[in-house]
């Protein structure tokens, strides 16, 4: 299996010091998560139990993408909730009966918890176990936390996939469980590869729907395609299953890597992986070159925001011949992102966690082609002159295996690209 085996450099980041920074973040929270699961989960409903605050901030984030009948809401906690005078509990128990049964096609609720009901300390666990009694078989309730303390806006997806763990249904198969949640599109590109490589049965974390919903067990064998999903991997791991390490799916090398790795684990004959790959390897490698082209040569600074840094800078170092000045990440996890960092040349800054002014300070000083950082830090840096790249955008767009990694290239090279024009215009 070694033929198109990424080279490692001789010193790769996997050593270098990680500069931990803890103060002021600029990151949005775990709810925003809920945005991409629930068009995932057909048939899953996302109950925040929040303020107004978290339903603005629902609404304005699914603002441009919202279809008829919306799978997730908001139960407004009211003040005299807040004040401990009303029983919060009676009032969900009321809203989650009324919502049942006005939508008979939900099978999951995920009762999801935020700032006001982690301060108010309501326990949703106990919430999820009462309402589960009361509506299974037909309706399962879990529970997370998608709360901004502490977090950052990708844990809400881990936070998910990690409650559905522990009531995931055992199994003494061997099977493959392919863990994040993809857009459909680039799920079913990766279940064609990896079905063309003989391996299977695949199984998906989350799944479609509930009635296909995975088993776990001993000889279950898992891939991750999300760098952020930790407490899933930790949750998977206590169930017994085993995490095939491996580089992230970005890119045509990240890819390769990442298929390579799970080929090994089924033991696929190398002419038979160099048969499927091939052609989407040129494929990938032509879509990447065309904006390689605009990309070589220039610098990129990673503020921690969706915890894709790392992945995403080994992509942009190697494949598009960037530089990478720092790579911040909320939190680096060896055990997952090691496999990146083993390919990506030593040089960058590696920082983990958040003084965003400190990081300011470093980013104006180092002056970055392009920085790579979360919407509230993105326009203030544009009027700078900076040229940046909205972190979570990589998230709600499909950058993911070998189709797609042309497009991955894309979004970092159309900011430069505008900002390129926008100095023209200025001179003229
Ligand atoms: S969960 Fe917290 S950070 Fe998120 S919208 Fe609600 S109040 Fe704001």
């Amino acid at each position: 299996m070694n033929d198109a085996s990424p080279i490692a450099p001789a010193t790769g980041c996997r050593n270098t010091p990680i500069l931990k920074e803890r103060g002021q973040r600029e990151v949005f929270c775990g709810l925003t998560g809920i945005i991409w699961l629930h068009r995932k989960m057909q048939d899953a409903f996302f109950l925040v139990v929040g303020s107004r605050t978290c339903a603005h901030l629902l609404q304005s984030a699914a603002g441009v993408m919202i279809f008829a009948e919306p799978r997730f809401g908001t139960a407004i906690l009211e003040e005299s909730d807040l004040a401990g005078l009303a029983d919060a509990h009676e009032e969900l128990d009321r809203e989650v009966a009324r919502l049942l049964s006005r939508r008979p096609d939900i099978r999951q609720l995920f009762l999801v918890g935020s700032c006001p009901s982690e301060v108010i300390k309501l326990d949703l666990e106990r919430a999820a176990e009462r309402l589960t009694t009361a509506y299974a078989p037909h309706v399962r309730v879990l529970n997370y936390s998608g709360s901004g303390i502490e977090t950052t806006f990708t844990q809400g997806e881990d936070a998910c996939l990690a409650a559905m763990v522990p009531v995931m249904p055992k199994t003494e198969a061997r099977e493959l469980l392919l863990v994040g949640a993809l857009p459909d599109v680039v799920e079913d590109q990766a279940l064609g590869l990896l079905e063309a490589l003989g391996i299977g049965p695949v199984r998906c974390l989350p799944a479609r729907r509930a009635d296909d919903a995975p088993a776990i067990g001993p000889n279950t064998v898992f891939a991750l395609t999300q760098p952020f999903l930790g407490d899933t991997h930790a949750a998977l791991e206590r169930r017994g299953a085993r995490h095939i390490p491996a580089p992230f799916p970005f890119g045509e090398e990240g890819t390769t890597a990442w298929l390579r790795a799970v080929a090994a684990e089924f033991g696929v004959p190398d002419a038979r992986f160099e048969e499927v790959t091939a052609a989407p390897r040129a494929r990938a490698r032509k879509a990447i070159a065309a904006q390689a082209a605009e990309l070589g040569g220039k610098s990129v600074f990673f503020f921690p925001d969706s915890q894709l840094e790392v992945p995403l800078a080994r992509f942009l170092t190697r494949e598009c011949g960037m530089e990478a000045i720092e790579v911040g990440s909320p939190f680096i996890h060896k055990g997952l992102v090691g496999p990146d960092l083993d390919l990506m040349a030593e040089g960058p800054v590696i920082s983990e966690g958040q003084d965003v002014d400190l990081q300011l300070d470093r980013a104006r000083a180092a002056r970055p082609d392009l920085t790579v950082c979360g919407l509230g830090l993105a326009n203030p840096l544009e009027a700078e002159g900076f040229a940046t790249k909205w972190a979570i955008e990589l998230v709600f767009t499909p950058v993911h295996f070998y189709e797609q990694a042309g497009d991955l290239a894309g979004l970092f090279s159309r900011p430069l690209r505008r900002r390129a024009k926008l100095k023209l215009e200025a001179a003229e």
